[in-house]
């Protein structure tokens, strides 16, 4: 999101977890402004892909990355925001243009190691 309290500096923020951006915080940017920085996204990929664990889809759930009413997958919540959701396909999209990017130092979580049934 972009905070508009300050017309003179356009400051991003992470809807996340409302942290702003910095040249150290890898970010991605969603639908209208909205924005997953790369600690969210760390913590919403080892727990939607790798744990399989997040929010049961309820009705009426939107992704603010996507904007779109995800029904079938599950959802990650922000753990200090209730209610701001990211579907599963951002979260895996997201990832995937941090991790190709060589500018931005961000790999996908490793999964855990005593995880059963996650070769490779
Ligand atoms: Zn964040
Ligand atoms: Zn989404």
């Amino acid at each position: 999101m972009q905070d508009k309290s300050d017309p003179d500096a356009l400051v991003f923020r992470c809807d996340f977890c409302r942290s702003p951006w910095s040249e150290d915080l890898a970010m991605v940017e969603g639908h209208r402004g909205s924005i997953i920085c790369g600690r969210c996204l760390s913590v919403a990929y080892a727990e939607l892909v790798h744990l399989m664990s997040g929010r049961p889809a309820q009705p009426g759930d939107t992704c603010v990355l996507c904007l779109e009413e995800q029904r079938a997958d599950p959802h990650w919540e922000s753990p200090g925001y209730p209610g701001v959701l990211a579907c599963k396909r951002c979260v895996k999209q997201s990832a995937g243009v941090l991790h190709k990017d060589r500018d931005i130092a961000w790999s996908k979580p490793a999964a855990p190691e005593d995880a059963p049934g996650t070769p490779g």
